[in-house]
């Protein structure tokens, strides 16, 4: 009767209209849908009745992920058990697909006979966040187990997980042998403060169990026993009360604290002598200054700058300096208590720093110690090296009562022993103030003297001893200066060396020299030799040869005229250059007078290797020849060695005639002197050669 099966349907479809999951019905013989309920439309945006009459496949796609076809599963549940379960993936109304949980089950319905009955949810989202949670646990999982650093994992003070990294830094094999142990027994004793590891690690967990997070360093202890360094982050997994997980990283720091000391070290030390550097001097200094207060003691800087350093390096090439500085330090370290300080201030300054003293004159028998350590020689590459040095003290509290105010007054007492004839020492004394102010003067007032023509030169004959007569004449520089007045030479030419001015000054002296001796040669038809002379630095200029060679042929002078005076100081080394100048200079014509003999290293191996043919024997030693038994025993030996060696004697500073008969006696062949002429300007000395000496 069809009025009661259409009401029955109407009764059947009403009420899947009010439940909330999607609903609809699908004829089982042909699986065309006969019923969608609202909810079904507004899941899938379909307007109602849109899909009526089509079949099942046009909505959901019965094709599943694994490209199994799930109409045949669900026919064969559906005719057995009557129903289906499973997830199907259904078409949306804009084509997009969304995934559903269906039910289905079979029944026959009044009106369409047998059909499916299925009951939708959506689960998209659902599937979603599980995906995204099953990553993250990936993820999180990856995290632990891949991790460079190590993470573990502490529940009541103890590890009870790890990961790979960390059983790799602690050089275990298995997760077991750490599980269940407490952090300080997998630690040395003794963390790096001195607390014990135990008592500490607790204290770092309650830490972090209060603040919710701790980070500190720590060191652990490898299975081989190697304690290494760690810094450790523990973070509080969740903020239950009670909870007692905490998540550990420890990121090993060997490299990092390998580093920060290497900074600190550089920071402190000198590289090329290990000795506390400028820095670190200073700041113990500092402390002895404390601890000399507190206990009413003394304390004392000792300023030590090696004499004539730069020749070594000149000559000797920086790689020869810097062992002999290396050398220097050891000899310094030795030379003093443990407890002292030797600093090296840079280049070849070093400082000693001397606490707790009863006496300031103890600080002067350690600068004779000091002075002594350079009693022996220095060998650097088969040669050997006499080095001496320069001290200035300075005292605490009498000096002053600041490091930098100690510091200066014993660079100040050093100079002063530079000043005084080097290799020895001096306490500081404020009058020493003025000697500094001098010396910065001077170089100051240097820099601009042979562009102002403050420049001259004065000319002391040279006298043949045999007949009393001129035969030449050393050139002598004159310095005088508007704000000094006249300067010595033997107080500007080391600081011209210093500062390198005496390579320009250098060639004013041959240019002018060589211009006069050209000049009184053609004058007087005789020949005539001029004596210049010549300082270490002037060998390092590449055109000292060229300018040499230019001049004498301007002047129209031959090379055998010229005379260089230098000192042994330049011979030190057996530096190629050197060699190299002094035989082709030799070549050119010109001789070699070695100058101040008896003065320096007073060597007759640089007497015997290089081309001199002249001695000049220092007129210290002249002077006393008549009244010092030790100066005429010299003088005799010195003559003696020259003749044997074929070089000619030149005795300076020859004041009286007494000295002269005794030099004529020894067969010394020339002289030069105040007895004959003090040095004078090129007019006066014309004149001299003119009338010859009265
Ligand atoms: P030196 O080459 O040994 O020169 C001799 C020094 O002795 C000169 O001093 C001269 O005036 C002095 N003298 C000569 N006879 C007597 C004497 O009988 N009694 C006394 N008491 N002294 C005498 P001066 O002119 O002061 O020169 C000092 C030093 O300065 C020179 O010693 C030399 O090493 C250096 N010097 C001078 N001129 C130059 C120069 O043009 N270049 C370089 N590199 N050094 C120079
Ligand atoms: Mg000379
Ligand atoms: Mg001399």
């Amino acid at each position: 009767m069809p009025s009661k099966v259409n009401r029955s349907h109407q009764v059947d479809t009403e009420i899947l209209q009010y439940i909330v999951e999607g609903i609809y019905l699908v004829r089982a013989n042909d699986g065309v849908i006969v019923y969608t309920n609202p909810v079904f439309d507004s899941m899938f945006g379909y307007a109602h009745g849109d899909v009526l009459g089509q079949h099942f496949a046009t909505v959901s796609n019965t094709i599943d992920r694994s490209s199994r076809n799930v109409a045949i599963d669900i026919n064969y549940d559906l005719d057995n058990q009557g129903w289906w379960r499973g997830e199907l993936s259904f078409v949306k109304n804009n084509k997009s697909n969304i995934l559903c949980n269906v039910s289905i089950s079979m029944f026959t319905h009044s009106h369409y006979g047998k059909v499916w009955i299925s009951i939708i949810e959506n689960i998209n989202r659902k599937k979603q966040v599980e995906d995204v949670l099953e990553k993250s646990k990936k993820k999180y999982r990856d995290l632990f187990e891949k991790s460079q650093d190590a993470i573990l994992f502490i529940e009541n003070y103890k590890f009870v997980n790890c990961n790979q990294a960390t059983l790799d830094m602690l050089g275990y094999r298995e997760k077991q042998e750490l599980l269940q142990t407490h952090p300080s027994q997998l630690s040395p004793e003794f963390q790096a403060d001195g607390q014990r590891s135990d008592v500490k690690a607790d204290e770092m967990i309650n830490n972090a169990l209060e603040q919710g997070s701790n980070r500190y360093e720590w060191n652990h202890l490898r299975a081989n026993g190697e304690v290494f360094p760690v810094e450790v982050l523990l973070t509080t997994i969740n903020n239950e009360p009670h909870s007692q997980v905490i998540h550990a990283v420890w990121r090993d720091i060997t490299l990092k604290q390998q580093q920060q000391q290497r900074i600190q070290y550089q920071a402190h030390f000198d590289a090329l002598t290990d000795l506390p550097n400028r820095f670190l001097a200073l700041d113990r200094l500092e402390k002895i200054m404390q601890e000399a207060k507190r206990s009413g003691s003394k304390a004392a800087v000792l300023f030590l700058d090696l004499d004539d350093f730069k020749k070594i390096n000149d000559t000797l090439g920086h790689d020869s300096g810097d062992r002999i500085l290396v050398q220097t330090a050891e000899r310094l370290r030795k030379a003093v208590r443990s407890v002292d300080t030797v600093a090296r201030l840079g280049g070849d300054e070093f400082i000693i720093l001397l606490g707790g003293l009863n006496d300031i004159a103890d600080a002067g028998h350690i600068a004779i110690k000091l002075l002594d350590c350079f009693n022996e020689l220095f060998h650097i590459d088969n040669r050997e090296v006499i080095l001496s040095t320069s001290i200035g003290i300075s005292c605490f509290p009498g000096d002053g009562v600041t490091t930098s105010e100690l510091l200066r007054k014993a660079d100040k007492a050093m100079y002063h022993t530079k000043e005084q004839g080097r290799n020895s020492y001096h306490y500081f004394t404020e009058s020493m103030n003025s000697g500094i102010a001098r010396r910065l003067i001077l170089e100051e007032q240097l820099h601009n003297a042979l562009a102002q023509d403050e420049f001259h030169l004065c000319y002391q004959p040279l006298i043949d001893i045999q007949n009393n007569s001129i035969v030449g004449a050393e050139a002598l520089l004159r310095w005088d200066n508007p704000t000094l007045g006249s300067v010595s030479p033997v107080e500007f030419i080391p600081i011209a060396e210093q500062t390198g001015h005496i390579v320009q000054i250098g060639r004013y002296v041959l240019t002018e020299a060589l211009a006069m001796a050209g000049q009184w040669q053609k004058k007087h038809l005789k020949p005539f030799n001029i004596a210049i002379n010549l300082s270490p630095r002037q060998f390092r200029d590449v055109d000292l040869l060229q300018h040499i060679e230019n001049t004498l042929q301007q002047e129209g002078i031959k090379g055998d005229s010229l005379k260089l005076e230098i000192t042994e100081g330049v011979m030190m080394s057996k530096h190629a250059t050197i060699e190299d100048t002094l035989n082709a200079l030799t070549d050119l014509g010109v001789s070699l007078a070695i100058d101040d003999f008896g003065t320096g290293y007073s060597s007759m191996t640089y007497l015997r290797r290089y081309p001199f043919d002249t001695l000049k024997i220092d007129r210290s030693f002249v002077s006393g020849v008549c009244e010092d038994e030790a100066d005429r025993e010299l003088v005799n030996a010195t003559i003696a060695m020259a003749h044997g060696l074929k070089l000619k004697v030149v005795a300076e500073g020859v004041e009286t005639q007494e000295q002269l008969d005794y030099l004529a006696q020894q067969q010394c062949e020339y002289a030069q002197g105040y007895l004959f002429s003090k040095p004078v300007t090129a007019d006066e000395f014309g004149l001299l050669l003119e009338k010859g000496l009265n």
